[in-house]
């Protein structure tokens, strides 16, 4: 991995006595979570080294730290597995042209069970704040029907992720947590010139697997997410995320010889799954029903 990128010599965030993690002052903590903080970090030196004339250059560090609730031993080894987890399947969606933020460097080697990942900052809101702050309000001042909607952002930003996330199913992998916090928005500012450009982030749950009960899976879990946190979205959004995914979706077939090859989307792959996620959906309505 590209070491040369990291901002900061690694010393310059341990506690050197403890050997625990802390974050350097100048870090800007952009989300905390149950199981991880984000930090920003703003540098004007690679390495310790300055760069073209002091600009600065930016970059994330996601810290997972220790759970009380777990013993510290099984935390630490779940922590540092997921932390390389995530390191690895972004690495993998890297090398099939997925886009995802590069990984700059992993770093579990503290005392405690902290795992940190160095990752590209994505310069752009996430598609759940652009979709509440900026698309959905316009469209109600606009009063545009759903026929119209489709035909604009919201169309092209759903078939975006439908294409992304046919791409990762066929790549062999799934995301695991689809929510429109987990896609961010590269380049926002041209998106009606060269449209969407989409970037999943945190594939902490994310799994190498191709069973299409997986990928159902992924699927119903952005449409919950979609309905509970924009329930003003037109249904047409998913409807055009759906067709996006499955127009492209490439059957994964075992060969003879035992590798796996990819092969045109055949006829009968469509309803497959298509039927498999109604499936799931049904499971989910039973699960809310009975408990
Ligand atoms: P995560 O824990 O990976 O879901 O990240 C939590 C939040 O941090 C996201 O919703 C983003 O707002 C932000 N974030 C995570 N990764 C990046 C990144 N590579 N670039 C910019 N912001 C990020």
């Amino acid at each position: 991995m590209g070491t040369d990128l990291i901002p900061e010599s690694s010393e310059r965030h341990t506690n050197v006595a403890t050997n625990t993690f802390r974050p350097r002052h100048d870090w800007t903590l952009l989300k905390q979570g149950a199981e991880a903080r984000v930090w920003k970090i703003r540098d004007s030196k690679y390495n310790g080294v300055d760069n073209d004339n002091g600009v600065n250059t930016v970059s994330i560090c996601k810290e997972r730290f220790a759970k009380k609730y777990r013993h510290p031993v099984l935390d630490a080894r779940l922590t540092k597995q997921r932390c390389r987890m995530e390191a690895r399947l972004l690495g993998k969606c890297k090398e099939k042209g997925i886009n995802v933020p590069a990984v700059l460097q992993v770093d579990s080697n503290f005392s405690d069970a902290t795992s940190l990942i160095y990752l590209e900052f994505i310069d752009g809101p996430t598609v759940r704040d652009y979709l509440e702050e900026v698309l959905l309000p316009q469209l109600e001042v606009e009063g545009k029907n759903d026929t119209i909607v489709c035909q604009d952002a919201l169309c092209q930003i759903a078939e975006e992720i439908g294409k992304t996330i046919s791409n990762l199913h066929e790549a062999g992998m799934v995301h695991g947590d689809l929510t429109t916090s987990n896609i961010m928005l590269q380049n926002v500012a041209n998106i009606s010139i060269h449209g969407p450009n989409i970037v999943f982030i945190d594939f902490g749950l994310a799994k190498n697997t191709t069973a299409i009960e997986e990928r159902a899976v992924d699927l119903y879990v952005l449409e919950r997410a979609l309905q509970s946190t924009h329930p003003t979205l037109p249904p047409s959004f998913y409807e055009s995320l759906l067709s996006a995914y499955v127009g492209l979706i490439h059957q994964n077939d075992a060969s003879n010889d035992g590798t796996q090859k990819t092969k045109p989307l055949s006829k009968h792959f469509q309803p497959d799954i298509l039927l498999r996620l109604e499936k799931v959906r049904q499971r989910g309505r039973k699960r809310e029903c009975f408990g």
